[in-house]
């Protein structure tokens, strides 16, 4: 007979680590499945509201979370890192099976806390370009851009730091934004167009990114002229969002229009009996390192009462 777990925690985010802390605490049998430990802000150079430290940088926060798990993981956890979740279904005796890419798991409930992973560039080539030239993290490749031109799409916060950050390596960063003003915040506006190296396109609809190995620039439609125009640059930084990570459970439990899982704020419950969810990947309006690990709480207390009370 296979193995039934009280629970399986799908990721090894700030809320996946803090529900499975206090699983073990629970001494509920748990098993953590995890492509890997820390979550989205594991590239940040510097967090300063992870409430009681000052601060830290992402990578060693990722640490602190792993070890942190790790030491009160006892027999009651079993963690399986560098693992992804697959695919989730229900048995005919209502137990969940947790498919992996190396392995099957049984579980009564599930928590989902697989947050969320960046939006891809859809203009013509940009598969083709992505990681020769097309980048998604300003801290991982930022330095490789010493001294040369580069573009930043996305008017956002995200889009907005990135270019600031950019700043301090690239000869020139230019921002592209598809909308006639940027949403990020006025302040943080104001003083990175302040830099006289930097340049912000707004009404932008990329079409294309030109380049055979390497990205040699992209080709825009300004919205408003319809004015075709070529930009040349070494390196494209997108910023454009997020998208939660839910497609394995798509089948079993409501997503709303953006991917999302809905859930009760109560108790984090989603609308599969047995399945809860908690962070980036629900529909809650915040999403923070300290919200995504109070939320995964919460839905390990009521995890907890749903076993002992069922
Ligand atoms: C660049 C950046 C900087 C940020 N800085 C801050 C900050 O300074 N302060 C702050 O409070 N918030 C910050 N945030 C937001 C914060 O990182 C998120 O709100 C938080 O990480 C959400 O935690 P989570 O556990 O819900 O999900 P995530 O952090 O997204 O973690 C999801 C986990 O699930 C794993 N996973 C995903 N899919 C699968 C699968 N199929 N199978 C197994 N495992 C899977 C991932 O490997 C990861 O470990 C930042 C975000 C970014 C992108």
């Amino acid at each position: 007979m296979e193995k039934v777990y009280d629970l399986a925690i799908a990721g090894g985010g700030p809320g996946g680590v803090g529900a499975g802390i206090y699983a073990s605490r629970k001494k509920l049998k748990t098993v953590l499945i995890t492509d890997g430990f820390g979550g989205q802000s594991a590239v940040s150079p510097e967090i300063q509201n992870w409430v009681g430290t000052i601060s830290i940088s992402g990578q060693e926060l990722s640490k602190n979370l792993e070890n942190h798990l790790r030491e009160y993981a006892d027999d009651s956890i079993q963690i399986k890192d560098a693992e992804r979740v697959e695919t989730i279904t229900q048995n005919d005796e209502k137990l969940f099976e947790i498919k992996t890419n190396k392995e099957t798991y049984i579980s009564k409930t599930v928590l989902v806390t697989t947050g969320s992973h960046r939006r891809k560039l859809t203009a013509k080539n940009a598969d083709k370009l992505e990681h020769r030239g097309i980048t998604y993290c300003a801290t991982c490749d930022g330095p490789l851009f010493s001294n040369k031109d580069v573009i930043v799409v996305g008017g956002g916060n995200a889009g907005f730091e990135t270019a600031s950050q950019l700043l301090a390596y690239a000869k020139s960063v230019t921002l592209l934004d598809k909308n006639e003003k940027p949403k990020a915040d006025e302040i943080t506006v104001k003083k990175v167009l302040s830099n006289p190296n930097m340049k912000l396109i707004s009404n932008a609809k990329i079409t294309e990114i030109l380049g055979d190995k390497f990205v040699t620039g992209l080709i825009y439609e300004d919205a408003k002229t319809g004015e075709v125009i070529e930009l040349k640059t070494d390196g494209i930084f997108a910023e454009i969002g997020a998208q939660p990570t839910t497609g394995f459970v798509a089948d079993l439990v409501d997503l709303n229009d953006y991917g999302s899982i809905p859930v009760d704020p109560k108790t984090q419950k989603t609308s599969k009996e047995g399945i809860w969810a908690a962070g980036d990947c629900t529909d809650g309006l915040y999403h923070q390192n300290n919200i995504a690990v109070g939320d995964a709480i919460k839905a390990l207390e009521d995890i907890y009462l749903y076993l002992n009370t069922k």
